[in-house]
């Protein structure tokens, strides 16, 4: 039986969220759930009675982050020692009682699988006053009641902005936890998690070790899901899994992506669809048709490439070549000439020579990416790259990025110059962090937008002059339609 605060001042919950989109679904989550028992968000560490941390282990330096954020917590402990301090996330999953060894002060470590039970969790190290550690094999029961739980409530900030979890929340401005955003002030774009978990193994990469399998969520409840959000206010969602192309695998109905985003289409009103990420073996025809026969679908694909070299990328255990990748890319082009293309690299996998090198440079030439993630190779325990011998010198891997970088940086500016004078519809997020008075937005290619508009006007899609191009981001002026 869960606890239920009824009386009192509620108490705080401070969460930090490092990595990928996925841990910023599952923090909400943990917000929406703690939210239950009571707990509001505080934006000041000091006022937290519970700190939930949430952790990523894709690279070696965001698991350092993680050990340096958890050593600075020791002195509040030492001030308050009725503080309970969470680690969820990848690194959690990953060393489990090793992080409560290493860190006396921390309470408890729970597990990917079990963000569903973190109420239950609570009171059970509060009752106890020891110490825990929870990382079930598979989600309590299936997977519906960890993924339904939606996390709406605590995103909404006063000033009508969808707030990601890893900024800073206004702590006196947030709804107690029962009551219903007023209408007006909700957030624009939401994340919805389709799938959790990874079958593919790419030879370096540490997900399916720390995510587990592939399961993929009934699609009437994602259909719900989006329902709600939608009566809430929110325009655009953005489905979530590490490879959303190959949904559907193991659900007791026969559903494919493509149905799934055609379902979304048909069945509910939201305005915008965004999904991430696909792997370029699953992309299939179909789904390429969807960027040019979907009105809702935006026109974005983040399509991972890794690599531009054919050994490196069997070495990574990709399952394509490059020219097969580069093919796929024309077709795409060919049936939705405006779709905005990013994609992720890494350098300095093992045994990457200049040549390899050369070659994801040349493939980064001829697809023109809009934007492009690119990182070291940072090996990862357990994986199989961590038994190749022959790494690549971090001196050799630094240059190389730092070229990759540059030529990715001309080519973003040059494709942003393309884009002065022409008018592109915006969905308004809300007003720009960064400029005075400014509102910002994205194109359906997902080009952060900024420009003079009225607060009334977050959650509308207006058309927009592009009239400066910046690193980036494009600033332009809002035409009468
Ligand atoms: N599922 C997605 C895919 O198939 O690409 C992305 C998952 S991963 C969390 C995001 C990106 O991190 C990958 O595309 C890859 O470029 C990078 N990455 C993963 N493991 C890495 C490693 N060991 N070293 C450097 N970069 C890595
Ligand atoms: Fe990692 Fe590859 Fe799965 Fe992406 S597809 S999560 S890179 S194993």
């Amino acid at each position: 039986m869960r606890a239920r605060l009824t009386s009192g001042s509620p108490r705080g919950l401070y969460v930090r969220t490092f990595g990928c989109q996925m841990n910023e679904y599952d923090s909400l989550r943990v917000q929406r759930l703690l939210a239950a028992q009571g707990y509001v968000v505080v934006e000041a560490i000091d006022r937290a009675d519970v700190i939930f941390l949430n952790t990523c282990s894709v690279r070696g330096k965001a698991e350092q982050k993680v050990y340096s954020f958890l050593g600075s917590l020791r002195r509040l402990k030492e001030l308050k020692p009725n503080l309970k301090i969470i680690t969820g996330g990848c690194v959690a999953q990953q060393l489990g009682e090793k992080l409560l060894d290493r860190f006396d002060h921390l309470d408890m470590v729970i597990g990917t699988r079990a963000v569903n039970a973190v109420g239950q969790l609570l009171q059970r190290l509060q009752e106890s006053g020891g110490r825990l550690a929870w990382l079930p094999e598979e989600e309590n029961g299936d997977l519906t009641p960890i993924l339904y739980s939606s996390p709406f409530p605590l995103l909404f900030g006063a000033e009508g902005r969808v707030r990601g979890a890893r900024e800073k929340w206004p702590d006196a401005r947030y709804p107690a936890p029962d009551t219903r955003p007023t209408p007006g002030l909700c957030p624009v774009t939401a994340p919805v998690t389709i799938m959790q978990g990874c079958n593919n193994y790419c030879s370096y990469c540490i997900v399916p070790y720390v995510r587990g399998a592939e399961r993929s969520r009934p699609p009437a409840q994602i259909l719900d899901e989006i329902r709600a959000l939608e009566a809430l206010g929110v325009r655009e969602v953005l489905l979530l899994g590490q490879n959303v192309n190959s949904y559907g695998k193991g659900l007791e109905e026969t559903v494919t992506f493509v149905e799934l985003l055609r379902r979304i289409e048909a069945q509910t009103d939201i305005a915008r669809i965004r999904f991430t990420t696909s792997h370029p073996r699953d992309l299939t025809d179909e789904l390429m048709l969807c960027f040019a026969e979907m009105n809702s679908l935006c026109k974005h694909l983040h399509l991972p490439v890794q690599a531009g070299s054919d050994r490196i990328l069997a070495r990574m255990n990709r399952g394509y070549t490059a020219a097969g990748y580069v093919e796929k890319i024309q077709r795409l082009r060919r049936i939705c000439p405006e779709i905005g293309l990013t994609s992720d690299v890494i350098v300095g996998f093992p045994g990457e020579t200049e040549e390899d090198f050369r070659k994801t440079m040349e493939l980064l030439d001829e697809v023109r990416f809009d934007n492009l993630f690119s990182f070291c190779y940072s090996e990862r325990p357990n994986t199989r790259a961590e038994a190749f011998a022959d790494r690549v010198e971090k001196g050799v891997a630094a240059r190389r990025l730092f070229e990759l970088q540059s030529c990715q940086a001309d080519i973003t500016a040059s494709k942003n110059l393309s884009e002065v004078g022409s008018i592109r519809d915006v969905l308004v997020e809300g007003p720009s962090k960064a400029s005075n008075g400014q509102m910002t937005g994205r194109t359906t290619q997902n080009r952060i937008v900024n420009f003079q508009a009225p607060l009334s006007s977050t959650g509308q899609i207006v058309g927009v002059k592009i009239a400066f191009a910046y690193s980036h981001s494009l600033r332009g002026d809002i035409i009468a339609k």
